[in-house]
Parts: structure tokens; C-alpha cells; sequence
């Protein structure tokens, strides 16, 4: 199970996130304004003096313009890579580029600014995400796996038609003489029988709100509008390219099938018109309730088997879940922290990560406790709200450490891979372990005088 932290690849987006911003110079009164432009609009102006208009400014500056008063389309200048580039524009209703269709022209720029800066700067991953995605491996299949294999079982039994084989003894069955056209006993082992039956997926082009990632290729779905294409069956995204190698195993009688864990968390939260994801108010309730002195909490492994089924039930049941049929307390607390692992960013952000490692290493508590502070206000709100109930609760779980033997360092070791978005690179975590074990210990001054 360890191996599923690195199911998503942060790359993308962390690349994304330092494209540069457009920032509209502006003309304060341009006569014959079309009224689909605003103050970007510069009227008629040749590209030279254009280029001199923001050749100082910031990249990602634009207007823009007409070349000439004879022209019946307009021309988008804009700063970008420190050189001035200038385009064409189109407009029937709605701006658009290719199949790409934008509300206002500064949607269709923040747009084209992160494309261009993916090519420039992700162009090596761009490439490999075609030659390399596997479908056998993919995020898809990975976070499904027994939930595919579930469902490939009932698919074939009800496909047989013969009563003989849904008796409880199938397996004895299988071991006479008369051989079933194929193997119906997957072992625990084998991968789950993905090809069995086919139907292709429907997959529109989608603008997606907040965070995805292909599940396909399990990179992130970059770009504000038309990322990428969802299935309309059963909601498998995907880039447009990958897509059209996914193979034709489409599920589409489950809507929801990709449920809750492995989605980001603002997205999710927006979906569900929600502050914290059920999930972790759920399993903290639970652990507060009847886990808090249970020796070696968050440390002692659940069973895999048991995990995975509490797993099933959240994306089944949702809120409806009932915890108390899990005795063992530790699968409730490995849920949680698979949930909180396998969200594709996690509670600490890339953007966090280095001020958080900076912040750790000042010199007095003091002021390690002033720049935490001033780290997680950077937050997004989901990932703050979600972190400050986390670490409450680990507070609370620290000050039984006599009974639990979970001390804010214990319980940060076991966190730190989980909660804090570290690069692929660093595999030393004692930083990241030292500045959570801080939020831990300094939790009530950290959080009460937040506000
Ligand atoms: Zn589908
Ligand atoms: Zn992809």
C-alpha cells in the first residue's frame, strides 16, 4: 500500500503554477472600442509600436490592437518568454482558438499564456505521457482495482446464464471435468479480468473546475478551459490524446465510480458543497471516540483487506458509512491516512513545502511559530481548514502519548510523507518531520490566535 503515494505526478501542476499571469496594459480611452474587448483594447496600432509598448512590462503583458484600419480581424500582442509575439484574433459569439472557446478574451489569455508556457518548459513530459502511459498501472485502475474486478466477476457470472454455476460451491465446479469457457477463480493475485467485455467510453472535450489529473497517465490536466475530455458513462478524464488509447472497458452503470478517494480536495469539496470531506470528519470522530488510548494509533498498520472494504464503503455509501462494524480501530486510522495520501496534492502544498522548510529552521520557537502561522495562511481554504482539523486531532491524540505512545514526534514521522507535498527529489524527510511535530506541539498557538 506504501507504494500509493506516487500514484498522481505533481510535475505538471507545479509547473503550471509558474506560468506567468496575464496583466492587460491598458488604454484608458480608445475610440470604435469593439464591445467585446475592454481597456486591453489599444484601437489601430502597427506591431512595432505595440512591441515598444511592452517590451518593459512583466511577461504575460497584452493588448490588443488592429494592424490597420483596412483589417477585419483584430491582433493579440503579448510579452511572453522576454520576447513580443503577436496573433491573430477570432470572435463568432464567444472567443475561440481551434476547439477551445473562452468567455472573455482574458480567460482565452490566462489560457494561452499556461499552453505556451507548458511547451516551453514541460515539453519533455508532454511527450512522454503518450509513449508511456500504461493502462494496467494507471490511477484509474490502481484506485478501482477491486472494485473493477468486483464488478468483471457479476458481469460474467450473469453473462453465463447457467444457474449451476451461481450455487455457492462454484469453485467445486470449476474443478470437475466439464471446463468453464474461461477462469473464474482470480486468485487475490491475479490482476483483475479488465478485458472481459467491452464497451468504448464516451468521452466529450470538458472544461473542468478545480484540480484534476488523467487517469490515464496521471499527470495533471493543465489549462483553464477544455483540459481535457470526460467520459459522460462513467466519468473517466483524461487528456484528449490519452484518451484515445484507453482501452474500451467502460463501467457505465457506475456513475460514481471514482468516488472519493484520489480527488482533490477543493474539487471535491465544491462538488459536495462541503468544508471538511466526510471522510476525515468521519474517521476522526471514530478514533476520538474509542482510539485515542489504543497503543501505537496511526503507527500500528490495519489489515490491507479490511482497509481496502472501509475504502468501498466511503465511495459507496458516502456519509451513510457506518465505522463502528470495523473493530479494529487501526483500519479506520489507516483509511484516513490513505485517504489523506492519496489526495493528488497534498494538505501542505508544493507552494507551502519550502516556507514551511525555511520556517522550521529559524532559530527561536517563537519565531518557527510566527511563520507557520504565516505558511498555512497561504493555504488554499480547503487544504487550511482541512489541516487545522488534522492537526487538531493529532494535539488531542499526542496528550494521550502515556497510554497511545503516539508523541507529536511519533505521530509526525508517521504524517510527514502523508501531509506534506514533498519534491520526488528530497528523501530526507527530518525537516518536514520537525516542522509537523511543531505544528503538533504548537497547535494551540499556532491555531487559537489565528483569527
Ligand atoms: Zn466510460
Ligand atoms: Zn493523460
Amino acid at each position: 500500500m506504501e507504494n500509493l503515494k506516487s500514484i498522481w505526478k505533481p510535475e505538471l501542476y507545479r509547473i503550471q503554477m509558474e506560468a506567468p499571469l496575464p496583466n492587460h496594459i491598458i488604454c484608458e480611452n480608445c475610440p470604435n472600442r469593439p464591445e467585446f474587448y475592454g481597456k486591453e483594447y489599444h484601437g489601430i496600432m502597427g506591431h512595432k509600436e505595440a512591441t515598444l509598448l511592452l517590451e518593459d512590462e512583466p511577461n504575460g503583458s497584452f493588448l490588443i490592437r488592429k494592424g490597420n484600419e483596412y483589417n477585419d480581424f483584430y491582433t493579440l500582442s503579448w510579452k511572453f518568454d522576454d520576447r513580443i509575439h503577436h496573433y491573430k484574433l477570432y470572435y463568432d459569439g464567444t472567443h475561440y482558438i481551434k476547439d477551445k472557446r473562452y468567455d472573455t478574451i482574458y480567460d482565452l489569455v490566462a489560457d494561452g499564456l499556461i499552453t505556451c508556457h507548458m511547451e516551453l518548459k514541460a515539453h519533455h513530459i508532454l511527450e512522454m505521457i503518450n509513449s508511456r502511459a500504461n493502462y494496467t498501472e494507471s490511477p484509474y485502475v490502481t484506485l478501482n482495482r477491486k472494485k473493477l474486478k468486483t464488478l468483471s466477476q457479476i458481469h460474467q457470472e450473469s453473462n453465463r446464464a447457467s444457474p449451476i454455476f451461481l450455487k455457492s460451491d462454484t469453485k467445486q465446479e470449476i474443478h470437475s471435468d466439464r471446463k468453464p469457457p474461461f477462469n473464474l477463480t482470480p486468485t487475490l493475485e491475479d490482476p483483475p479480468p479488465l478485458y472481459k467485455y467491452s464497451k468504448s467510453h464516451s468521452f466529450k472535450v470538458h472544461t473542468f473546475k478545480g484540480l484534476n489529473w488523467c487517469e490515464l497517465c496521471a499527470n495533471f490536466l493543465w489549462g483553464f478551459t477544455a483540459q481535457g475530455v470526460k467520459c459522460e458513462d462513467c466519468g473517466f478524464i483524461a487528456h484528449s490524446k490519452c484518451s484515445e488509447r484507453v482501452p474500451n472497458h467502460c463501467v457505465p452503470d457506475l456513475k460514481k465510480l471514482r468516488g472519493v478517494f484520489g480527488i482533490d480536495l477543493t474539487t471535491l469539496l465544491n462538488a459536495h458543497s462541503s468544508t471538511l470531506p466526510f471522510v476525515v470528519r468521519k474517521c476522526v470522530n471514530e478514533i476520538e471516540s474509542r482510539g485515542l488510548d489504543s497503543e501505537g494509533i496511526y503507527r500500528v498498520s490495519g489489515f490491507a483487506d479490511e482497509i481496502e472494504a472501509l475504502k468501498l464503503a466511503f465511495d459507496r455509501d458516502g456519509e451513510a458509512t457506518d465505522l463502528s462494524v470495523y473493530s479494529n480501530i487501526n483500519v479506520v486510522a489507516g483509511t484516513l491516512k490513505l485517504y489523506l495520501r492519496l489526495l493528488p496534492v497534498p494538505l501542505i502544498t508544493y507552494e507551502v513545502h519550502p516556507k514551511l522548510i525555511n520556517a522550521i529552521q529559524m532559530k527561536t520557537t517563537v519565531v518557527q511559530v510566527a511563520m507557520l502561522r504565516e505558511c498555512l495562511d497561504s493555504l488554499p481554504p480547503a487544504h487550511f481548514n482541512c489541516l487545522q482539523y488534522m492537526v487538531q486531532h493529532l494535539h488531542r491524540v499526542a496528550q494521550h502519548a502515556e497510554v497511545n505512545k503516539m508523541s507529536p514526534h511519533n505521530l509526525s514521522t508517521v504524517f510527514a510523507p502523508t501531509l506534506v507535498a514533498t519534491p520526488p527529489a528530497i528523501t530526507d524527510l527530518s525537516f518536514e518531520i520537525r516542522a509537523l511535530q511543531a505544528l503538533i506541539e504548537y497547535c494551540p498557538q499556532i491555531y487559537y490566535n489565528n483569527k
